[in-house]
């Protein structure tokens, strides 16, 4: 199979990279810039390494626009180790936090922090099944937590937050996992920003992490050493081996991503891209969005069709004429088209064609 016999897919994580930046990585696969040497088998502490990493940061810094007061961080067991990582490290000033649950992911981070401090729910989507986004006025902040814990955009339920939320100077954790690099975003407002690595910047295996430095340092006492993000600070992310390879393809990512006019461009875009889908779902009697239409995330357009045998039968058919992955999560079900960075809009021109086909001989 070539490069030109790829499908369309639509995967939630890991997802699609840029043909691009693929066929980049191929040719430098065995010999990276005659080194002599695969970026895979480089010392972490060469030159030759050294130069990537520090590129690779100083290009996210620029294009996140992270000011000097925050410190961009690489560590490895995805995003599920922030959920870990974010209360070992900054619940001990007042061992309280407080967490909006709207999906799957912040319930996970939740129950996580619970063991180490106490945890109350600031507000929560779950009445509904987690189709909407709960506004400013719906959320309870005391004042004396530790943090307040969000989750940006909810990649099983397709919904996102339109909206920072004020949090009366409570620190703000965000985990991005699938929208960082989608939205131009005010650093400064952020006391910590997570996202996995492996949906819009680069292959599974690490979590970008984004901390205002005066968080850091002041981690509970049995925090594994790894886990502290003050040792991460102190070592640049290289207390041990860092997740090379893909450091290394997050620099690809990002040169691809200035290309597109950075940030400020992929918006643009996103937009766009999200538009023609909401657009075939709104136009139908047939398929139904099962977000609420002011919460709907540019990142995973959720849907289904009038029955879940018809959903099992779009799935299959999918796949016959060059899609996959576009089944709903095991916990939600239906179907779900995941349109990060990387797919062009040609690929979902060609899944809104597939659902007007679909429709017709459906209905
Ligand atoms: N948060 C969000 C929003 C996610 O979508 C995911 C995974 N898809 C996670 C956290 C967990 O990420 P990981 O598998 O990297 O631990």
């Amino acid at each position: 199979m070539s490069s030109t016999d790829r499908i369309h897919n639509f995967s939630s994580g890991p997802s699609m990279l840029p043909l691009s930046v693929l066929e980049e990585a191929a040719a430098e696969m065995t010999n990276y810039q005659g080194s002599g040497m695969s970026v895979m088998e480089m010392s972490h502490r060469s030159q030759v390494y050294i130069d990537i990493f520090n590129e690779t940061k100083a290009n996210l810094k620029r294009m996140l626009k992270v000011p000097d007061t925050h410190e961009i961080i690489f560590m490895q067991g995805g995003a599920t180790l922030q959920f870990s990582a974010v209360p070992l490290n900054i619940i001990g000033r007042t061992k309280k936090a407080s967490y909006a649950v709207t999906g799957n992911f912040s319930d996970l981070a939740m129950k996580e922090a619970k063991k180490y401090g106490e945890i109350t729910v600031a507000c929560s989507s779950e009445d509904k099944n987690h189709s909407y986004i709960p506004q400013q006025s719906d959320i309870k902040i005391e004042g004396d937590e530790s943090y307040f814990y969000y989750c940006a955009n909810n990649t099983i339920y397709g919904t996102e937050w339109k909206y920072v939320p004020m949090t009366k100077d409570v620190p703000l954790v965000c985990d991005m996992s699938s929208n960082i690099l989608t939205v131009p975003l005010d650093i400064s407002k952020f006391g910590i920003i997570f996202a996995g690595a492996q949906k819009n910047m680069a292959p599974a295996g690490m979590a970008v992490v984004i901390i205002d430095k005066s968080l850091a340092g002041k981690e509970l006492p049995f925090t594994p050493k790894l886990l502290s993000y003050q040792v991460m600070i102190d070592s640049d992310s290289m207390h041990n081996t860092p997740p090379c390879y893909t450091i290394y393809m997050l620099g690809l990512v990002l040169k691809w991503l200035e290309k597109q006019g950075g940030v400020e461009g992929m918006e643009k875009i996103k937009i766009e891209k999200a538009k023609i889908l909401y657009d075939v779902i709104d136009e139908s009697e047939f398929y139904r969005g099962c977000a609420e239409t002011a919460s709907r995330s540019d990142m995973n357009i959720t849907f289904r069709t009038p029955s879940e045998e018809l959903d099992a039968k779009f799935v299959k058919e999918t796949v016959k004429a060059g899609f996959d992955n576009l089944k709903g999560h095991r916990v939600a079900g239906g179907l779900r088209a995941s349109i990060y960075n990387a797919m062009p809009t040609d690929g979902v021109v060609a899944l809104a064609a597939f659902m007007r086909d679909f429709e017709q001989t459906n209905r």
